[in-house]
């Protein structure tokens, strides 16, 4: 038998994936990344994802995971050499079981989010994993890159929401790790070094993650804003006022909105006369578990007051659900509107928020002076510290030279991510892109531990080479 019978042989002749037909599981949702595989399988169950890997150990194959292909690191692109196998779990999608009285849910990792958070609501509970992806992303990529999200603010990123795992193991063993319990003291964390590992230690195949109690009501507005500065008071404010029922707190820049509006005409910025031309918008969501009159009253007086007090120069509250979904989908096109618009360079920092609006002031200053002209495209999720600091070649460049320059960028925005004791990738992962860059700015103890890691887990190497660390 050949390499492609015998992979034939364990998920079946159509599920293995050559050639021509495999282009899209080679490419990046970027399109910066474009590999080659031996074969791409999608496997049907645990089982023969555990078997694939054996496969793939025993005859050193690479393994690349992939789940939704939604990822913007190049974390489940294989390389150009032909030699890896990629897994993608897409076909294992079902929900185990979901339990309302412990409030978990078991599912299998290539749901997609969307799915997972529709079959909670269905038992009358929230999942509230959210990012602009759901419609195409896995639970098994979220939980692989401990996907972010604009609900953080409250409920964490995925591994806050995760209470056990199944894991295929570099050497193709299953461990058996479901458990649904918010109390386990025994022992090394395991959960949690596969979660945000992006497919360099084990494969995901199931998760039993938490459930929460729907709200009653949610209130949402955009807000306009004169400046970052207001927008840090304003998050003060609203998390004084609102206290746990802040669900959602994001950024955005005024020309981000603009972008969107150019890209889809159907959408609109809801604002009239100045408030339209504003530098900054802030997303404003509560949560409120009693009533929607009650979740209205707060939502109001805490907005009053901050307009009463002038560091919010305008607001628009959302009067219904299709309202409050047009501006939530104002906000999830930044990201679209930008790839629409082609080329960019994207930062996914975390700042101190108290520090947010001066990285911002001294970070574009010093592009503007060594790339005068470049664009900033800045949004992202304030309430975590967290902003997509995205630039794009603007009318100074074209998108070709921008690339050329990207390493410049890049080391211009780290070194200042660094100096205001950030993180260069506070959601997305670290994946292909940035994975020369951990050496500059991670502590070399820590960089050194992740390594001994991946040695103890995985000992041949096969799983995902070449992402997250650079392996000798
Ligand atoms: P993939 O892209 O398929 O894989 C991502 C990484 O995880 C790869 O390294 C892969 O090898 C590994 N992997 C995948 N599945 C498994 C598995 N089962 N076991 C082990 N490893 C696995 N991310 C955020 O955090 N917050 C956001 O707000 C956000 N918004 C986005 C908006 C858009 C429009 C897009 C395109 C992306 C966005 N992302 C965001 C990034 C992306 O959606 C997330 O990283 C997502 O969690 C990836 O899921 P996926 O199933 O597409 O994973
Ligand atoms: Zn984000």
């Amino acid at each position: 038998m050949n390499q492609y019978e015998e992979l034939a042989e364990i998920v079946g002749s159509e599920h293995v994936i050559t050639g021509d037909d495999a282009v899209s599981y080679v490419t990046d949702w970027r399109g910066r990344y474009q590999g080659r595989a031996l074969a791409v399988v999608r496997p049907g169950s645990t089982e023969q994802v555990a078997r694939v890997v054996r496969w793939c150990a025993a005859n050193a194959v690479p393994v690349v995971p992939q789940g939704g292909n939604t990822g913007l690191c190049g974390g489940a692109t294989p390389d150009d050499s032909g030699s890896a196998v990629v897994v993608s779990l897409t076909r294992m999608n079902a929900i185990r079981s979901i339990d309302t009285d412990n409030d978990t849910l078991v599912a299998e990792a290539g749901c997609i989010l969307q799915a997972v958070q529709q079959a909670a609501r269905d038992a009358g509970r929230l999942f509230p994993l959210s990012l602009a992806a759901e419609g195409s992303c896995t639970l098994g990529g979220n939980l692989a890159t401990n996907a972010g999200g604009t609900q953080v603010l409250r409920y964490g990123n995925a591994r806050d929401l995760v209470l056990g795992l199944e894991v295929v193991t570099a050497d193709g063993e299953i461990w058996h790790g479901l458990r649904g319990l918010r109390k386990d003291n025994t022992g090394y964390d395991l959960r949690n070094l596969f979660m945000g590992s992006e497919g360099t230690l084990g494969i995901i195949t199931a998760a039993s993650v938490k459930l929460y109690p729907m709200p009653v009501a949610q209130c949402t507005a955009l807000l306009a804003l004169n400046s970052i500065e207001d927008a840090v008071t304003m998050l003060s404010l609203a998390r004084s006022g609102f206290g746990a029922s802040l669900t959602g707190f994001e950024l955005i820049a005024g020309s981000c909105l603009d972008g969107v509006v150019a890209c889809y005409p159907q959408q609109r910025i809801p604002f009239e006369g100045p408030s339209a031309t504003m530098p900054w918008y802030a997303l404003l969501e509560l949560s409120d578990s009693e009533s929607a009159d009650h979740a209205r009253e707060r939502f109001e007086a805490v907005i009053g007051q901050a307009l009463e007090a002038g560091f919010v120069h305008d607001a628009v509250i959302a009067e219904n659900i299709t309202q409050s979904k047009a501006l939530w989908h104002l906000r999830e096109s930044i990201p679209l509107a930008e790839k629409a618009f082609g080329k960019s360079i994207k930062h996914d920092v975390s700042i101190p928020v108290s520090r947010m609006a001066e990285f911002v002031q001294v970070t574009n200053a010093a592009l503007q002076q060594a790339f005068p002209g470049i664009e900033h495209v800045i949004f992202g999720h304030l309430g975590d510290g967290n902003l997509h600091y995205n630039v794009a070649p603007g009318k100074a460049f074209s998108e070709e030279t921008l690339l050329e320059k990207q390493p410049q960028v890049y080391q211009l925005v780290h070194d200042s991510v660094h100096r205001f004791n950030g993180s260069i990738s506070a959601e997305h992962g670290v994946g292909q892109l940035k994975r020369d860059y951990l050496p500059l700015y991670k502590d070399p103890v820590e960089l050194a531990l992740m390594h001994k890691i991946k040695q103890a887990l995985d000992p041949k190497g096969i799983m995902n080479p070449g992402k997250v660390l650079v392996v000798n």
